[in-house]
């Protein structure tokens, strides 16, 4: 795929820190598989892995966490 941003470079599959900020909390996700441009680092994440991130904070708000850090796990409405 090639990147949007820049318009040169393509993408690769690797991963990403993705961080997510919303009513002054901060979840700091790690190892996202993402796909990165070779060319800017523009990252590109998947929706459904969008998607879990978001489950993520949601649950992050509901435990009144201000910070949080931690590794992405694939179809994770999971661990803590
Ligand atoms: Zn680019």
């Amino acid at each position: 795929m090639k990147c949007v941003i820049c318009r040169h470079g393509t993408t690769r599959e690797g991963t990403t820190t993705v961080t997510f900020e919303r009513d002054g909390m901060t979840l700091v996700v790690k190892e996202v598989p993402a796909r990165i441009c070779t060319n800017c680092g523009e990252d590109y994440v998947d929706e459904q892995v969008a998607r879990d991130i978001m489950a993520l904070a949601g649950r992050m708000a509901k435990s009144g966490a201000q910070v949080d850090v931690r590794r992405y796990v694939p179809g994770s409405a999971v661990p803590c």
